[in-house]
């Protein structure tokens, strides 16, 4: 597996303050670090160059990204506003802080997505991942949101639609993948998957609700219930996600990579561990598609790298690496309930007819 990188994303800092909240904050005695930090990357890019998986993986650099290319997915009212937003340091949406150094960050990671991308167009690669920040999927065409300025998922999946490829997007950020599915909305030829936790709409730039009712031809959210662990993305995986795939007939894959799923992340209420996301990573390789896989989330930077880890051994069908933390319960109560929902808005869907949501049924089968 190929893995592409680039230092300038090390140059955005979000600062500090109340966690994600930017300023003075009279109750802390010491600010705390944003949780989307140049430390974050860092640690994930040491996981893999350091850990038992090194020796399979080789690293490529990245490239900035250009304007004609940021503008696939975005306005240009909105690219000028947030180039000119970077040239001092301000919050472009309530936890979403820009400085001097993220613009370059921003079309460093980009551009390194499609890198990555294009060692896979190109036949160098049969998966790639941008290891990148910021993040992109909840950025929208004229819209920064939830840390995220780019799309760079989103950006690789519209290269590919332009370039003739049937590109279907999966989401495994603990978080919807609102901005990929805005900037798809329109384009059913290239199909959403998103699957993350109940959290709703937040703010003013998310007004997406993440829900079935969003759901349709080319959008397909699986909303779990908060305590969903490995258990419940397994099914959700493997009883709607990975159908859904295979079913629109996609060629190449654009995967948003988050691991703000984990037990033991700050920003996320499910208790994935590192073996849920191996098991991910293997079901992903299964499905035989070309991946291009982009850096979502994952803030307690330690365990995040060690899913990271994980996820890639699953790529590719290792396992290699003891989890010290595999401790925490899982939800297995809500999923039968989750599903039901998830597939009762998929109506155009023929899988989704397929499958009843009757557990004792399934067991049968
Ligand atoms: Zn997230």
């Amino acid at each position: 597996m190929e893995v592409f990188w680039h230092d300038a994303c090390l140059e955005h800092d979000p600062g500090s303050g109340l966690w994600e909240l930017p300023g003075e904050w009279d109750c802390l005695d010491v600010p705390e670090p944003h949780p989307e930090s140049a430390a974050r990357l860092r640690t994930f890019r040491h996981a893999l160059r350091h850990g038992p998986v090194a020796r399979h993986l080789t690293w490529s650099p990245g490239r900035f990204a250009g304007d004609d290319e940021l503008a696939r997915v975005h306005t240009p009212e909105y690219l000028e506003h947030l180039r000119d937003a970077c040239r001092r340091r301000t919050n472009v949406e309530v936890n979403t802080v820009v400085g001097p150094g993220s613009w370059d960050a921003v079309r460093a990671a980009a551009g390194t997505a499609l890198a990555a991308y294009e060692a896979v167009a190109e036949g160098r690669a049969r998966l790639a991942y941008a290891l990148v920040r910021p993040p992109g999927h909840h950025a929208q065409p004229g819209l920064a949101d939830g840390y995220c300025l780019v799309n760079n998922a989103a950006l690789v999946a519209e290269t590919a639609r332009r370039a003739g490829r049937r590109v279907a997007v999966l989401d495994w950020d603990v978080h919807h993948g609102n901005g990929t599915q805005e900037v798809f909305r329109d384009t059913p030829d290239v199909l959403t998957v998103s699957v993350h936790m109940r959290h709703g709409p937040w703010g003013a730039n998310h007004a997406q609700t993440g829900g079935p009712e969003e759901s349709g031809p080319g959008n397909v959210n699986v909303e779990l219930s908060l305590g969903a662990g490995d258990h419940a993305y397994r099914r959700a995986f493997e009883e709607v996600a990975l159908p859904a795939v295979t079913e629109f007939g996609a060629d190449l894959l654009v995967c948003a990579s988050g691991f703000d799923g984990s037990a033991f992340d700050p920003n996320g209420r499910h208790n994935l561990t590192a073996a849920g996301y191996r098991w991910i990573g293997g079901a992903v390789a299964g499905l035989g598609l070309p991946a291009v896989l982009t850096q979502e989330g994952g803030y307690l930077r330690g365990y995040a790298a060690l899913c990271l880890h994980a996820l890639v051994e699953g790529l590719l069908g290792l396992e290699l690496l003891d989890d010290p933390l595999a401790y925490v319960p899982d939800d297995t109560q809500l999923v039968d309930a989750d599903l039901a929902r998830a597939r009762s808005a998929l109506t155009g869907w023929a899988f989704a007819r397929a499958v009843t949501g009757d557990p004792s049924a399934r067991d049968r089968a």
